[in-house]
């Protein structure tokens, strides 16, 4: 399993996601956090 992790644009805490996130535009990471959602699209982190 190939996980990547992302950082929350609301609370700045970081989680790990599938990284099909980043290749689908319309796919909307879920904050387990602050439940914020948001796009990672082409936003791969280093
Ligand atoms: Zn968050």
């Amino acid at each position: 399993m190939n996980l990547v992790y992302v950082n929350c644009p609301r609370c700045e805490e970081t989680f790990y996601v599938d990284p099909e996130f980043f290749e689908v535009p319309d796919a909307y990471c879920h904050c387990p956090y602050c439940a914020h959602e948001f796009s990672v699209y082409r936003q791969r982190s280093a």
